[in-house]
């Protein structure tokens, strides 16, 4: 009888034991997770730039001071033909269905799905994009795509920016990354026969070399130093997504784990 009894207790103790480590551990669950920075973050991004009439308007501003400045540049003459040079992606196309495609499944950009998505030719355009570059055609400026996506994008690249009418999209004025992520080189090889009136971009690493590969702290220096560039020669669109702004942080390191980018920049947030 006594050691049914006491079994019954131990019984009883395991069970209450069993049932508050239970409880604890899913306490620990609860306040342990949280979101990830970089794969949840991008979603909301996305959602910014897919909803938010506020972006739409950012892309106006810009090419409406796009605009603004090409007539003021057209007015001075020069030796040479004028041309623009733009970037593609986030400066006349939208990847953010991409993004979204990967944050569903808790993921970030990786070069296989990027190429699988580009191929596609299904980017939509940037508001005002379209406009501002049938505009300077019209004007008979030449508009270079100076773009980091690879010679395997070519393809899907020109047939994405014909399907819009984008002016002189083809294999000359597209000119994508062969060795170097760097556009310097590219850069220079159009000035060396037009005379360029702008240059296009959402990345600051589009404008010049001096934010090629730059930490943090350089690049708002550089900012700061040619503040007097921006919204002049230099039309920059907004991209909350991604870019040498977020790859700066992990010093350029693109192998960081989803996890260990999440940690990197919740290091560095200030809260109070
Ligand atoms: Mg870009």
């Amino acid at each position: 009888m006594l050691n049914i009894f006491f079994m019954k207790k131990i019984l009883a103790s395991l069970f209450i034991i069993t049932l508050a480590a239970c409880s604890s551990q899913q306490k620990n669950t609860a306040t342990s997770v949280h979101t990830n920075m970089v794969a949840d973050g991008k979603l909301f991004t996305a959602f910014f730039q897919q909803r938010a009439a506020e972006y739409k308007a950012l892309c106006f501003q810009a090419y409406n001071i796009a605009t603004l400045r090409l007539d003021q540049s057209l007015q001075v003459p020069s030796s040479k033909s004028k041309a623009v040079i733009t970037d593609i992606d986030e400066t006349l196309l939208d990847n953010s269905a991409y993004s979204v495609h990967q944050g569903l499944q808790g993921k970030d950009y990786d070069l296989a799905t990027w190429t699988e998505w580009t191929a596609l030719s299904q980017a939509d355009t940037l508001a005002g994009a379209l406009t501002f570059f049938k505009y300077a055609a019209s004007r008979n400026v030449e508009v270079f795509y100076i773009t980091n996506r690879e010679e395997k994008e070519r393809v899907g690249t020109l047939r994405n920016l014909q399907k819009f009418g984008f002016p002189y999209a083809d294999e000359t004025h597209l000119i994508t990354k062969q060795t170097t992520s760097s556009k310097e080189a590219r850069r220079l090889a159009v000035a060396d026969k037009f005379d360029i009136a702008l240059l296009l971009g959402d990345n600051l690493a589009d404008f010049s070399m001096l934010f090629d590969k730059k930490t943090e702290v350089e690049r708002l220096q550089n900012v700061q130093s040619n503040a007097a560039a921006f919204g002049k020669k230099f039309i920059v669109l907004p991209n909350p997504n991604y870019g040498d702004w977020e790859s700066a942080l992990y010093q350029y390191n693109y192998k960081l784990s989803a996890v260990q980018k999440d940690s990197a920049i919740r290091s560095v947030l200030k809260s109070y």
